[in-house]
């Protein structure tokens, strides 16, 4: 078994994260097998090596130990634009312009109240997929979407095993009506005009790059798994079983969050906390 921890570098590691990390690295090391790190700086705007410092210093205390050398998405720009490439040559990914308000207008029709929430947010209503901006070369500079009608087109559904539980208890094998895909998570941003890639490209590609063979994280990510193996197929890569995990919340039953500087495992360890303590905290 192959499994891995993929923080952010854009703020302390909290309880949350060390609960993802030990659950991650402690299923490797019962099965024997390789627990592995990676960074997601893909966000150049919030990644901060001062963060990515804090990371391995409060992994390293809580007892965990990784292999090396540890894998950074911002080495990884020529391998997604490749990948984009593909997925363009192929049809399957269209440019668009739309900025936050033209969606939100678009999707909000008069007298439909709330526009659908996916995912990412809200549903793109399609304005973009329509117009003729797929022939020619790939874009720079401007947001990829996922054409996730073409990228459906003779599947019959989703299929991944999960081991853990989705936030309604889902698991074992998941099955997923295309339906379920098309109306409920849409065509899905795989470039940002500013990274020029996305979370949802960049983790399916390192994913597959360093052999994880069981992807550890917070139910939070369930719905996304969807999306990891529409670009799995497409993409000729193998799909790993999913384990997410409950999230770990503060006394009020809110999810922490990075700003969540009083959960911080950097906090605990100065208030004199030890790693069982850490462990005692998050239920293990
Ligand atoms: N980088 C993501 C985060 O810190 C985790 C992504 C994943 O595990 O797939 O929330």
């Amino acid at each position: 078994m192959i499994t891995r921890f993929a923080p952010s570098p854009t703020g302390p590691l909290h309880l949350g994260h060390a609960y993802s990390a030990i659950l991650a690295h402690d299923s490797a090391r019962t099965a024997g097998g390789r627990f592995l790190l990676r960074i997601e700086d893909i966000d150049r705007s919030r990644a901060r090596p001062e963060w990515e410092a804090q990371i391995y210093d409060d992994l390293a205390w809580l007892g965990l130990s990784w292999e090396q050398p540890v894998m950074r998405q911002s080495d990884r720009l020529p391998v997604y634009r490749a990948a984009l490439q593909s997925l363009w040559d192929r049809g399957l990914i269209f440019a668009c312009q739309c900025s936050r308000r033209d969606i939100l207008s678009a999707a909000s029709a008069p007298n439909e109240g709330e526009p659908l929430m996916g995912p990412d947010g809200v549903i793109y209503p399609g304005t973009c997929r329509h117009r003729d901006c797929t022939s020619g070369a790939m874009p720079e500079g401007e947001a990829l979407r996922l054409n996730m009608r073409m990228a459906l087109a003779g599947q019959d559904a989703i299929r991944f095993t999960e081991t853990g539980a989705g936030p309604m208890g889902e698991t074992g094998e998941i099955t997923l009506p295309l339906a379920a895909l098309i109306e409920g998570i849409g065509d899905v941003v795989l470039s940002r005009r500013d990274m020029g890639t996305s979370y949802h490209l960049s983790v399916v590609l390192d994913d597959a790059e360093q052999g994880v063979t069981q992807v550890t994280r917070g139910q939070d990510l369930f719905e996304a798994t969807a999306i990891h193996v529409v670009l799995q197929r497409h993409l000729g890569l193998p799909t790993p079983t999913y384990h997410h995990h409950r999230l770990i919340r503060d006394e009020a039953g809110k999810r922490l969050a990075k700003r969540d500087d009083a959960r911080a495992i950097a906090t605990y360890r100065a208030e004199g906390a030890t790693p069982d303590d850490i462990r005692r905290m998050v239920g293990l």
